[in-house]
């Protein structure tokens, strides 16, 4: 079904559903919530042998929410049978089935919202790296010492954790981009850095705050749901005419 040619070099983004159980104002993917189809089995096990064919090396499986994909484990299992790093990102509101899947991938990312920051997991309870993700928009925390006693709790549970900030994408994120506390801090903030996945970031305490609003051009990422349509690097679709047309081949647009 999909026979991408891109010039992704590492990383296959699965978008196996766009369903979701939470409805976070900042939420990207809030524009897809009426796909109701899944990506099955196949579509997926097609999809990780073109990304192996293209060399890449790691599978990022989101959604939505992946873990209300009936076949969630069995996709983890068999990206992780077919040697991808694999890494699933979750709103951890199913902690049985993070469980299950932290005896399988490589990292859990977690992403603390106020709906599950009260049963976050401990990484001591995890054989996967677990690792936290939090959205920084302006009202959350009041204070830098809010944010200050919020890194000290996220550190009990894992010493693995970063922060984004809001891309533009939606009115509520332009209106809850500016975050005072952090005018503060960007004094005593390192430089811009790139990390590993090549996106933009400042360091705090030790933990990446990922510039999402600072666009880039790098095209890191293939990225693939149920209607088998490749994205770029910043999650927008944009997508060719000849694949809306059913054409199979295609070169993604970089902005
Ligand atoms: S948990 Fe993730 S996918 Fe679900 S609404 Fe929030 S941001 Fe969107």
């Amino acid at each position: 079904m999909w026979t991408p040619r891109t010039n992704t070099t590492k990383n296959l983004t699965l978008w196996i559903t766009h369903q979701c159980n939470l409805h976070c104002p900042f939420c990207r993917d809030s524009g897809n919530k009426n796909i109701t189809d899944i990506m099955t089995f196949e579509e997926i096990k097609s999809s990780l042998e073109i990304a192996k064919e293209k060399g890449i090396t790691t599978v990022l499986i989101g959604g939505g929410e992946p873990t209300l994909h009936p076949d969630i484990i069995d996709i983890a299992k068999l990206s992780k049978n077919m040697g991808f790093e694999t890494v699933v990102t979750t709103n951890y509101t199913q902690p049985k089935i993070v469980e299950e899947l932290s005896n399988i991938c490589d990292t859990i990312n977690v992403s603390v919202y106020p709906e599950n920051i009260d049963n976050l997991p401990y990484q001591k309870d995890f054989k996967s790296i677990l690792y936290f993700k939090s959205v920084l928009w302006s009202g959350r925390f009041k204070t830098r010492k809010d944010f200050d006693e919020y890194i000290d709790m996220l550190d009990k549970h894992s010493h693995t954790f970063g922060f984004c900030m809001m891309r533009g994408h939606s009115k509520w994120c332009r209106e809850h981009k500016e975050i005072d506390w952090l005018d503060d801090l960007k004094n005593e903030l390192d430089e811009i850095v790139m990390t590993d996945r090549g996106n933009p970031c400042w360091v705090y305490r030790g933990h990446p705050i990922d510039r999402k609003d600072i666009s880039t051009k790098r095209m890191h990422h293939m990225m693939v749901d149920s209607r088998g349509w490749v994205y770029n690097e910043l999650g927008v679709a944009q997508v060719d005419e000849e694949i809306l047309n059913g054409e199979t081949t295609i070169s993604p647009k970089v902005d």
